[in-house]
C-alpha cells in the first residue's frame, strides 16, 4: 500500500500534466455521465428502490452476523466449503492453499476488487503460480503491470493506441488499433488460459442468506468461464455484500447496472451454487467461498456503518470532478473518487492517507448520484475532523483552522476584524484579484484568487434591512 498523502499530491500533479491520461479520461467520463443519465431518464422508480435497498442493506448490516451465518449453512448445504478470513494474510493464505491442494498451475481470474484489496495476485505468484485476468479491463493492465484505475474499468486511464502497442508486444501480433480487433486478439489469446486453468478464482457483486449463492455482475461473460471450466472454483467476496433474500436481490440488480454502465441490466447475472450436480453439464468439481472481513466489522455500529452499503457501482467516480481530473491512480490504493476517499482512510489508516478526504470539493454530486444514497460528503468532513483532533493534517492548516475557529466563535471581535480585513484586501487587490497570497499558495499556484469587494456579508445584509 502506498497512500501516503504526499504521494497523493504528487500524483495528483503528475496526473493533472498526463495528456494522454487526459484524454482518456474526458472520453470516459462523458461517456459513464451521458449513459446513466440516459437510463436515469427512462426509470422513474429510481428514488422508490434507492430508498428500499438502503433499507434492506442498512437492515442486513444491522443483522449482519445472522445473514453471514444462514448463507454459510445454506452455502454448505449445496456443497460450497466456506472460510473466513478476518484479514488480508489470512484471505491469501486460504486461497494459496485451496491451489495447492489441487496441485494448480494455471490460475484464471475475474476482477475482484477485495482481491486487489488483499494483493491476492502477488500471494497466488509468490506461490509459483501463473495467472490470468480474464476481464479485459484486468488484462491490459495486468499486461502493463499497473493496478486498476476505476472500480469498473480498470483500464480507463488507457487510450486505444496504449492498449494496441501493449497487445504488439506481449502477443507479438501485428499493430491494430480498431476495439473489434483488439477486443478479437485478447479473445483468442484468453480462451486457452480458460482451457489450462486448473483453478478458476472471481469475486462476488452479491451473496443471498437464504440459499447460499454467491452473484456475479459481468458484461463479458469471463466469470462464467472463468467459473465454469476449471475443476476448482474459488470466490473471494466481502462480508458486506449478503442480502438476505433473492427478492431483495432484484431491487439491487435493478439500480446497479443502471448506475454504473447505464444499462438496464447487465449483459450476465449468473448465480452460483456450489460445486457440479450429477445431473449437470458442466462446472468445478469443488466450490470454495472466502469470506473476508479486513476491517469491514469495526466499521458495524459506528458513524461509518453507512460506507458498508458500497455496491461499487462507480457513479460516484464518474461523476466527481477531483476523479475526473486526476484519474484513479492518483489516490494511491485500490479504492478511488470519494468512495475511496472514505474507504482507503478506514481500512488502511488514516495516517497514510490523511490528503484523501481532502480530496474533494464537497460538491455532493456523489451523495446525489450514489444509488445507496451513502452521505459521502459527510464522511469526508468527519474523516478531515479526525486528521484535524490526531494532528495529522499539517500545522499551517491546522493553525489557519484553529485561529478562525476561535475568532468565529466571537461575534463581537469577528465583525470588525473581518470588515478591517476585508478593506484592507479589497485595497490591495485592485485589479480585482490577487495572483500571490501568502498562506493560499496551493490556490493561487495555479489560478487567481478574486479580491473582496469591501464589503462583509453582514454589513451588506444590515444595509439591505436597514
Ligand atoms: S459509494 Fe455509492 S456511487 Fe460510489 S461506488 Fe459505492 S454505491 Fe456506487
Amino acid at each position: 500500500m502506498n497512500s501516503n498523502s504526499p504521494q497523493f499530491k504528487m500524483n495528483a500533479v503528475s496526473s493533472l500534466n498526463n495528456h494522454q491520461l487526459q484524454e482518456a479520461l474526458a472520453r470516459a467520463k462523458s461517456g459513464f455521465i451521458d449513459k446513466r443519465r440516459k437510463a436515469m431518464a427512462a426509470f422513474s422508480e429510481f428514488d422508490v428502490l434507492r430508498q428500499q435497498t438502503k433499507t434492506i442493506k442498512d437492515h442486513t448490516l444491522n443483522y449482519l452476523d445472522f445473514y453471514l451465518e444462514q448463507f454459510e449453512e445454506k452455502a454448505t448445504e449445496q456443497g460450497s466449503q466456506i472460510y473466513w478470513a478476518r484479514n488480508a494474510t489470512e484471505a491469501c493464505k486460504h486461497i494459496v492453499d485451496i491451489c495447492k491442494s489441487v496441485d494448480a498451475q494455471h490460475v484464471t481470474k475475474g476482477k475482484t476488487m477485495i482481491g486487489e484489496e488483499v494483493g491476492l495476485n502477488a500471494a497466488l505468484e509468490k506461490a509459483g503460480l501463473i495467472v490470468t485476468e480474464t476481464d479485459l479491463g484486468e488484462y491490459i493492465i495486468q499486461l502493463a503491470k499497473e493496478p486498476p484505475s476505476h472500480i469498473i474499468a480498470p483500464a480507463v486511464h488507457k487510450t486505444r493506441e496504449q492498449i494496441a502497442d501493449l497487445f504488439h508486444q506481449h502477443h507479438q501480433t501485428e499493430v491494430q488499433t480498431e476495439i473489434p480487433a483488439l477486443v478479437a486478439e485478447a479473445r483468442e489469446v484468453l480462451r486457452e488460459k480458460f482451457l489450462a486453468a486448473d483453478v478458476g478464482i472471481t469475486g462476488a457483486n452479491f451473496l443471498v442468506a437464504e440459499t447460499g449463492s454467491v452473484v456475479l455482475i459481468t458484461n463479458e461473460g469471463n466469470g462464467d468461464l472463468t467459473n465454469t471450466l476449471p475443476r476448482t472454483h474459488i470466490v473471494i467476496t466481502s462480508i458486506e455484500k449478503v442480502v438476505p433474500t433473492l427478492e431483495d436481490l432484484t431491487a439491487f440488480l435493478r439500480l446497479l447496472g443502471r448506475s454504473a454502465s447505464g444499462q438496464t441490466m447487465t449483459a450476465y447475472s449468473t448465480f452460483s451454487a456450489g460445486p457440479k450436480r450429477n445431473e449437470d453439464k458442466d462446472g468445478p468439481e469443488t466450490f470454495h467461498i472466502v469470506l473476508v472481513d479486513n476491517g469491514r466489522s469495526g466499521l458495524l455500529g459506528g458513524e461509518f456503518q453507512d460506507m458498508l452499503r458500497c455496491i461499487r457501482c462507480g457513479a460516484c467516480l464518474n461523476h466527481c470532478p477531483v476523479y475526473g481530473s486526476i484519474g484513479g491512480h492518483a489516490y494511491g490504493w485500490v479504492y478511488p473518487g470519494p468512495m475511496g476517499s472514505v474507504l482507503t482512510p478506514l481500512l488502511s489508516g488514516l495516517s497514510t492517507s490523511c490528503d484523501l478526504p481532502n480530496a474533494s470539493s464537497l460538491c455532493g454530486r456523489c451523495e446525489d448520484m450514489c444509488p445507496m444514497h451513502i452521505p459521502l460528503p459527510r464522511m469526508l468532513r468527519t474523516l478531515r475532523n479526525k486528521a484535524h483532533e490526531t494532528k495529522l493534517s499539517a500545522w499551517h492548516i491546522r493553525w489557519a483552522l484553529g485561529s478562525w475557529a476561535w475568532l468565529a466563535t466571537r461575534p463581537k471581535l469577528y465583525q470588525p476584524v473581518m470588515a478591517m480585513s476585508i478593506w484592507i484586501l479589497a485595497k490591495l487587490g485592485r485589479k480585482g484579484k490577487f495572483s500571490y497570497l501568502p498562506l493560499a499558495g496551493g490556490w493561487t499556484n495555479s489560478r487567481d484568487m478574486p479580491a473582496p469587494q469591501g464589503q462583509t456579508f453582514m454589513s451588506q445584509w444590515k444595509r439591505s434591512n436597514s
